[in-house]
């Protein structure tokens, strides 16, 4: 099975710039970290060339492991003055670490670091030693001043969670400017949808089975962002067998484990989107819910381990449960009662 997927990788990629229907161009490549795979209706090769280029200058600006990043040099001198895309970023993601009670914190990189989330060498850390990370995380310390941006120096930001939410955003926009409507980006999971296919019917998004293969349901969309977290996608797991993922709770300083296994976000905005499936999936089930009923731009599917699927109200209509879906489908309602 991993052989064929490698297989059909290779091809997605040997295929590179190329059309899947008369009038779709596609072309998928490397960044960030993940596979993305831009699908437009309508343009050229040198248009997607151009998302590839403005992508990968993301990348050099919020990367968090290139010596010369503005992350990195915020990181390492406590101090940067930002280009508009990192202001803007860090601005926007800000409003998110305050929107959900710190869940989202974009400063929890020791933290991660310490976890081997960012490296590769894994180790379980006592809860003392991420209490003591979780000490160091406090997005309110980044701050603006008229000299730039400024953090304490034993402090470190990481944007692993906004930012190819961001970069969906940037594209779209970029794609707009360009006069194409139609367009299906993934960035490795953060899916975009502009407009409809090109029969004119809106775009599926398959949502993966957080606990198994496949795909457990199909949601239809039209301009908006799915974007999807879990700690499935990168994890680790210590000699008992137990699994620690990636998506840390600010709180402890330790892998979140609050009984969900997958939190899908859909709205309008990429960055909203991604930003929020990692939070929420910090929150937890009751947290996740409260915090929907207390907004109205985003909508979302909450897979729980003890086999839930929690949809909310606004996206009833649209997902469609596969037959084997193994989970047991409850609508979320506005009101309790
Ligand atoms: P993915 O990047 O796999 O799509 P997410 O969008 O949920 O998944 O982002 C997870 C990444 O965000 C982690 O790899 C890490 O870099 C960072 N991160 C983990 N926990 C948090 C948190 N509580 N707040 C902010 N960033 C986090
Ligand atoms: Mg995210």
């Amino acid at each position: 099975m991993k052989r064929l997927c490698l297989l059909l990788l290779s091809l997605t990629l040997f295929l590179g710039a190329c059309e899947r229907v008369p009038g779709e161009q596609s072309l998928s490549f490397f960044a960030m970290d993940t596979y993305m795979d831009l699908r437009i209706i309508g343009g050229d090769a040198a248009l997607l060339a151009s998302l590839k280029e403005k992508t990968e200058a993301l990348e050099a600006l919020f990367s968090v492991t290139r010596e010369n990043s503005e992350i990195s040099v915020l990181n390492r001198d406590g101090h940067v003055i930002p280009s508009e895309d990192t202001e803007a970023i860090l601005k926007k993601a800000l409003a998110l670490c305050e929107r959900s009670g710190g869940a989202l914190d974009i400063t929890i990189y020791p933290a991660l670091l310490a976890w081997g989330f960012t490296g590769g060498s894994f180790q379980v850390l006592s809860p003392a030693e991420s209490q003591e990370l979780a000490a160091k995380t406090d997005y309110k310390k980044l701050v603006f001043t008229e000299k730039g941006l400024e953090l304490p120096g034993d402090m470190a930001v990481d944007l692993g969670a906004v930012a190819k939410g961001y970069t969906a955003d940037v594209l779209a926009r970029m794609l707009q400017e360009a006069g194409i409507q139609q367009a299906l980006l993934d960035l490795g999971g953060n899916i975009l949808a502009l407009g409809t296919k090109t029969d004119g019917s809106p775009w599926q998004i398959g949502l993966r089975d957080p606990a198994g293969e496949g795909i457990i349901g199909r949601l239809s969309a039209r301009d908006e962002a799915v974007v999807t977290s879990g700690s499935y996608e990168r994890s680790f797991q210590d000699a008992a067998g137990r699994r620690y993922g990636h998506i840390l709770d600010p709180a402890t300083g330790r892998p979140a484990e609050s009984g969900l296994l997958s939190v899908t976000v859909v709205g309008r905005e990429g960055l909203l989107c991604d930003g929020l499936s990692t939070a929420l999936f910090v929150l937890g089930e009751e947290g996740a819910i409260a915090l929907w009923r207390a907004s109205s731009d985003f909508e979302m599917i909450l897979i729980s381990e003890d086999g839930k699927m929690l949809i909310s109200e606004g996206l009833q209509d649209r997902f469609q449960p596969g037959e084997n879906c193994p989970y047991e489908k409850q609508i979320i309602k506005r009101n309790e009662n």
